[in-house]
């Protein structure tokens, strides 16, 4: 099912999580075959999985294989069913399995509000954190001269539309404190100049339970700048 919204080169999850490639990739395992083609399969398709080389992969076949009753069948059917039913959504660019989306369309979360992140990990992120009860924007992925990516790369248009619906009063730019999340950032805050929205960003500076003696000299001087009153 396509969705309203213009699928990006990078898709919603952004350079950092690419959909997976359809030729074989991954380390090249030393290990001679010592199973049928369809668990060595198995086994390769594992390893693409991040955060699995091909050891934790082999293992990881086998507790599938072990547990096939209770685990492999399962899981079988849930990615059959996830890989059917999974959609963009054509507002926000969320990945889900309804569009609009679970987000858009919950009543309780604020409509005048929209959280910009570069993709939907930043996404479920700031969910899990329960950091706001508002609606988001994906964008998939940063700007990026180096690696060729502009603007038309990524949801900007959609989002500058977003913010010129009268309902909205506040975009949020949650987007990463790197040289092309901030890049980004810059670049939105200029399209969005014309349109009646406040603009913020999030707080650069001393992560809770930092100690000042271990953070670098950007994130001391960002947050000496950011310093707020003491509430
Ligand atoms: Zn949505």
């Amino acid at each position: 099912m396509l969705s309203a919204l213009p699928l990006t080169r990078l898709g919603p999850f952004g350079p950092r999580h690419p959909l997976p490639a359809s030729g074989e990739r991954g380390k090249k395992d030393t290990m001679p075959a010592v199973a049928g083609p369809e668990i060595e399969r198995l086994i390769q398709l594992l390893a693409r999985l991040p955060g699995l080389g091909p050891r934790s992969a082999r293992r990881a076949a086998l507790h599938l294989i072990k547990k096939r009753e209770a685990l492999m069948a399962p899981l079988t059917s849930a990615l059959q069913t996830a890989s059917e039913k999974i959609v963009v959504c054509g507002t926000c660019g969320n990945i889900d399995t309804q569009n609009p989306c679970t987000v858009c369309t919950d009543p309780r979360r604020d409509p005048a509000v929209i959280v910009v992140v570069a993709d939907v990990a930043d996404l479920w992120a700031l969910e899990r954190a329960s950091a706001i009860n508002a609606r988001y924007h994906v964008l998939g992925g940063t700007l990026s001269p180096l690696d060729g990516i502009g603007p038309g790369d990524l949801t900007i248009d959609a989002l500058v539309a977003r913010a010129h619906d009268g309902a909205v009063s506040e975009v949020i730019l949650a987007l990463n404190a790197t040289v092309d999340g901030q890049t980004t950032a810059h670049y939105i805050t200029d399209l969005l100049r014309e349109a009646n929205v406040k603009v913020t960003r999030l707080a650069h500076g001393v992560p809770v339970g930092g100690e000042l003696d271990y953070l670098d000299e950007g994130t001391l001087s960002a947050a000496m700048r950011s310093r707020t009153l003491f509430d």
